[in-house]
């Protein structure tokens, strides 16, 4: 038997520290947002000191700036915030993990604070990642405290550091890499450039490389709506989206409880060929781009919609399946939901005629919604549109009213007849309206999906192509049908169609109910033309 004992596990720093530099960022891009993120990080920490009057010098103007040196082969991230005494290197350099953007904050939470200067950092890994890029590491830094020593640490990547005095004179730090060999593509204003945009494109103080702008520190998402007009928002979308044409309208999402999330959501303006781009989300952190992969954060419907959402409650260096089972991402995505069929039910309230303008370009997010989450169908059924061949748009409600009386089978069931393709199904559309039945018009590829979906929650709904035989549904309720054929005629029509048409289930039609309808046509019972079409697309699948 073993004795009882407790211990503390220990880790051999020689061997996690290379796992750390290789494995813990996918893509090396990421060294330059850490680095300007612990920049800005310094610089709003200086800005929180001076608000609850622990820091009464000169602010000046709070910068960060970006070099890089082809010749020397460095790239330096500048700051002028708050700076590190050797002691404060010691404890948060020297210790891998332990972050000193959660031990500030943790410090300072009971403070008065105006909830603007917010902190990036939370994990204490990022200073590392460094060194996927540096072979060497050079921190040179002098505190905003009074009276401080500036010091110098460097690290070529192994465990062993090295501290000593520095020269410098003004507050905050410059963190300098020595390129490695296999990194030397960094040191290129395009690719910097490039990797900034991306990622520091927003950060809240001003970022510079080689003296150029290269953030808007005070993106929309972070204002309050109350300030802002449509005039912003759209100047906004443009900001996000050159080329785009103007956004159809847009959800301001403003959450600080029970998480923290900001952003704002377009609706562009689409058509029918409209072109499924998945990649037109941004997620931010803090105002850091982390990606435009934003799956599992927000609904999959909605993955077509523009904009930008930020959360720092979004967990964001762990792996996807983490991210699915997340509480908080679960809520989120609930909570876009909501607010997106809110915004929608908002405009068809106050503005029907302005929401059926639209209803060709939201059509589909609303029934990709309908169809892939109920409770979205069930917030959406109020204002879910049916568009029939005439572009009269009813309510499913109206819609019901309105085909009552014409459109009921024998058993009391709805008959809902749809064309897919109003200019090949032309006979029959005109066919059918002149026995005063309505025809809906479905003609998107998501219209098939939808259809199945509505039969299968609509009570007592059943839905028939215009072109399926309508005779063992509809027509032979009380209605007799006159031929304008004569007995001889309705043969041979019959015989020709037999030899050359006919198959199974295949059937003709030679009544007509008046001189002007058409004489003959040619039908399939809805079921044999689904599963028709079935066997044809797993066929092809
Ligand atoms: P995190 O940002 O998650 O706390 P990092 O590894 O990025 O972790 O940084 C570790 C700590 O080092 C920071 O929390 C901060 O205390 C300190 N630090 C890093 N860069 C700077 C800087 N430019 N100015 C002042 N302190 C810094
Ligand atoms: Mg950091």
């Amino acid at each position: 038997m073993v004795a009882e004992e407790k211990g503390t596990i220990s880790i051999h720093t020689e061997n996690i520290f290379p796992i750390i530099k290789k494995f813990l960022y996918s893509d090396h891009d990421i060294f330059l947002r850490e680095l300007v993120s612990n920049a800005v990080d310094a610089s709003q920490k200086l800005k929180r000191l001076a608000a609850i009057g622990e820091f009464t010098g000169e602010m000046g103007e709070l910068l960060v700036k970006v070099s890089f040196d082809k010749e020397q082969k460095t790239i330096t991230i500048s700051d002028n915030g708050i700076g590190m005494t050797a002691d404060e290197i010691k404890k948060y350099i020297n210790q891998i993990a332990f972050s000193g953007a959660s031990e500030f904050l943790e410090k300072y939470k009971d403070k008065a604070s105006d909830g603007q200067q917010q902190i990036i950092g939370h994990f204490g890994l990022g200073f590392y990642s460094a060194f996927m890029v540096a072979s060497t590491v050079e921190i040179i830094t002098k505190s905003y405290r009074e009276g401080s020593q500036a010091a110098r640490w460097t690290c070529d990547g192994s465990t062993q550091y090295e501290i000593t005095e520095a020269e410098r004179q003004e507050r905050g730090t410059d963190i300098i890499l020595h390129i490695a060999e296999d990194s030397e593509e960094f040191l290129d204003k395009w690719r910097l450039s490039g990797i900034l945009t991306k990622y520091c494109k927003f950060l809240p103080v001003q970022v510079e490389l080689e003296g150029e702008k290269i953030n808007n520190t005070q993106p929309l998402w972070t204002k309050s709506p109350s300030e802002l007009k449509d005039e912003d928002y759209i100047a906004f979308y443009k900001e996000l989206y050159p080329t785009a044409a103007d956004p159809l309208f847009w959800i301001h999402l403003n959450v600080d409880y029970p998480f923290n999330l900001t952003g704002v959501l377009y609706f562009p303006k689409v058509d029918n060929n409209f072109e499924v781009n998945r990649d037109k989300i941004q997620l931010y952190s803090r105002q850091v781009f982390i990606t435009d992969e934003v799956k599992d954060v927000v609904p999959e419907f909605l993955m077509l919609l523009h904009g930008v959402i930020d959360s720092p409650d979004i967990p964001l260096n762990v792996s996807r399946s983490f991210l699915q089972a997340d509480s908080n991402v679960k809520k989120i995505n609930a909570h876009i939901t909501k607010k997106v069929a809110d915004k929608l039910a908002e405009i068809f309230n106050n503005d029907r005629k302005g929401f059926e303008e639209k209803w060709d370009s939201i059509n589909v997010f609303v029934k990709y919604g309908i169809i892939s989450d109920d409770k979205f169908f069930e917030r959406a059924k109020p204002f879910a549109l049916l568009k029939n061949t005439e572009s009269k748009l009813f309510t499913l409600d109206e819609y019901k009213e309105h085909t009552k009386a014409n459109q009921t089978d024998k058993t009391e069931q709805l008959v809902w007849l749809y064309s897919n393709d109003a200019q090949k199904q032309s006979s029959y559309i005109q066919a059918a309206t002149k026995r005063s039945f309505d025809v809906l018009l479905f003609d998107h590829i998501i219209d098939s999906h939808y259809i199945a979906f509505l039969e299968r929650h609509l009570e007592k709904t059943a839905f028939k192509r215009v072109d399926a035989d309508l005779a063992d549904k509809l027509i032979d309720k009380d209605v007799s049908i006159a031929s304008v054929l004569s007995d001889t005629e309705k043969e041979t029509v019959k015989e020709i169609f037999n030899k050359n048409i006919g198959g199974e289930g295949v059937a003709l039609s030679v009544e007509s109910l008046s001189p002007d309808d058409l004489p003959v046509t040619i039908t399939l019972p809805e079921f044999m033309r689904r599963m028709k079409e079935m066997y044809a697309t797993n066929s092809m699948g």
